[in-house]
């Protein structure tokens, strides 16, 4: 627990590896990260943990820049802003780390390893034929001072190891999952600094999140088991140890760890696909996090104000699209014209012609679907019938259709709508109220048959806006071509 100076900031950080997209996964630990710091009206930052350089994507740190600025989560201290505690950037600290490590030499906490990779590899087959899981052996913790000296001289490369405690356990308060014990006999001797003089994770985290003064470390539960590592490089400086915060998996709707198989969603696919970023915030914000009310819908503003890490849940969450698509039609409800159109228009484009149709009629049509999409994509799909010349009926269509007396509504409807010369939609809702009266039929039986044989579905927006979408031409030769 972070139990030092209560008049210290809040500060938590997003450490991410560029090594490629930002994943849901990775956006909802910044977006946990964000609300612990803005909650205490704390600092947030960006760490950039590119140690791994085989691992670097070209173009994934703006990646991370604009994913995290489209969703509001403004940095306040990052590579791109730094403040007094930089670089920000991990491969530009090695001087830090390497004099850390010696200093861990020193103090007798570490030790430098000269042990071959061949040397290494015999290790690890051993305990594979034993079938027992590889730790190193500390054989290097027995040379003598003048041993290491001289082949340090001699240039033979080393890697400089952690020097665990053989028995004991060690014990610590995660946030989220509570007491966490692990005896240190399984703790391995870990490198923390390797022969080309990069740090490893284990290492670097603990340096940076120190010196950075990081308050709050929330990461991927994956950390758990060896954040007693850590805490043994925190006492071994005499450092104050970070509250932690671990956070479950985000696994896919199938239970498993999200993949591309079972759904996954990198942000910018999802705002390409016209989900927007509030809606995302939203609903990953929900993941595995609930308020104390029943509440779903919050802002990130609001979010800030009650967030509290506690009420983390310890089970795996699971990213179900179909309660994004949810939170996301709920926010799109709420768009004005120009923000709607924004999310839509570019995909009618992609997938239709048109070059014939009005800039008011587009405008028109998307309106018309506002209520009825939850994402700017699913446009295309529920607007075929207004590009496609031919309309199938689906069997329930054609089950309804086939019921006595429909012939003759859509007969008297066609006669009306023929009739109306000034195609606005008052007129068309008045062509429809008179073969209510002509027909004497109302409610499903006046409308579905009509909205069956002009728009080939049952179920869609307002019928009298929809046919004037669809224009006087196409509804008339669609009408003519009575199926039952
Ligand atoms: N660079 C680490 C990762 O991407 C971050 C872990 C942490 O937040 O400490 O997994």
């Amino acid at each position: 627990m972070f139990t030092g100076d209560n008049s210290m900031k809040t500060r938590t950080r997003y450490a991410p590896s560029p090594t490629g997209f930002m994943h849901v996964g990775n956006l909802r630990s910044a977006i946990f990260e964000y609300l612990i710091a803005k909650h205490d009206n704390g600092d947030f930052l960006l760490r950039i943990e590119d140690t791994d350089q085989t691992r670097k994507v070209d173009g994934a740190v703006e990646f991370i820049y604009d994913t995290c600025r489209l969703c509001g989560l403004n940095f306040d201290e990052g590579p791109n802003n730094p403040g007094k505690y930089g670089p920000y950037t991990q491969s530009e600290r090695l001087e830090i780390y390497q004099k850390y490590a010696h200093e861990l030499v020193e103090k007798g906490h570490a030790y430098y390893c000269f042990c071959t990779p061949e040397r290494l590899d015999k290790l690890r087959s051993q305990a594979e034929e034993n079938k027992v899981a590889f730790m190193y052996d500390g054989h290097c913790q027995k040379l003598s001072k003048e041993e290491v000296e001289e082949k340090i001289k001699a240039g033979v490369p080393y890697v400089i190891r952690q020097k665990m405690p053989k028995d004991g356990v060690s014990v610590y308060e995660d946030l989220v999952y509570g007491k966490i014990s692990v005896e240190n006999r399984i703790l391995e001797d870990q490198i923390l600094l390797k022969s080309d003089g990069y740090p490893t994770y284990n290492f670097a985290n603990v340096i940076d999140d120190h010196l950075m003064e990081i308050t709050h470390v929330a990461r991927g539960n994956e950390y758990v088991m060896s954040t007693p590592k850590y805490n043994l490089l925190y006492e071994a400086f005499g450092w104050e140890k970070p509250t932690y915060v671990h956070l479950p998996m985000v696994n896919g709707s199938d239970g498993k760890k999200l993949s591309k198989r079972n759904g996954d969603a990198s942000f910018m696919d999802l705002y390409h696909e016209g989900y927007l970023p509030e809606a995302i915030v939203n609903y990953l914000a929900m993941l595995g996090w609930s308020p104390e009310t029943n509440e779903e819908i919050f802002t990130l503003e609001e979010l800030v104000k009650i967030f509290d890490p506690k009420r983390i849940s310890k089970a795996p969450a699971v990213f179900d699209i179909k309660k994004l698509q949810w939170v996301n039609a709920h926010y799109i409800k709420k768009l004005d014209p120009d923000a709607l159109l924004k999310i839509t228009v570019p995909h009618l484009k992609e997938a239709y012609d048109l070059t014939n149709k009005s800039d008011n009629w587009v405008k028109e049509l998307v309106l018309l679907y506002q209520n009825h999409i939850s994402y700017g994509k699913e446009i295309v799909k529920e607007t075929a019938l207004f590009f496609n010349d031919e309309i199938d009926w689906d069997e329930e269509c054609q089950e309804f259709m086939k019921q006595e007396g429909i012939s003759n509504t859509i007969r008297i409807f066609k006669e009306e709508i023929a009739n109306v010369s000034d195609w606005t939609v008052e007129n068309i809702n008045a062509a429809i109220q008179n073969t209510k009266e002509k027909a004497n039929v109302k409610g499903k039986m006046l409308f579905m048959p009509i909205r069956i044989q002009v728009s080939g579905i049952m179920h869609g927006p307002e019928l009298p806006n929809t046919i004037h979408l669809i224009g006087k031409e196409t509804v008339l030769k669609r009408l003519e071509s009575i199926k039952n």
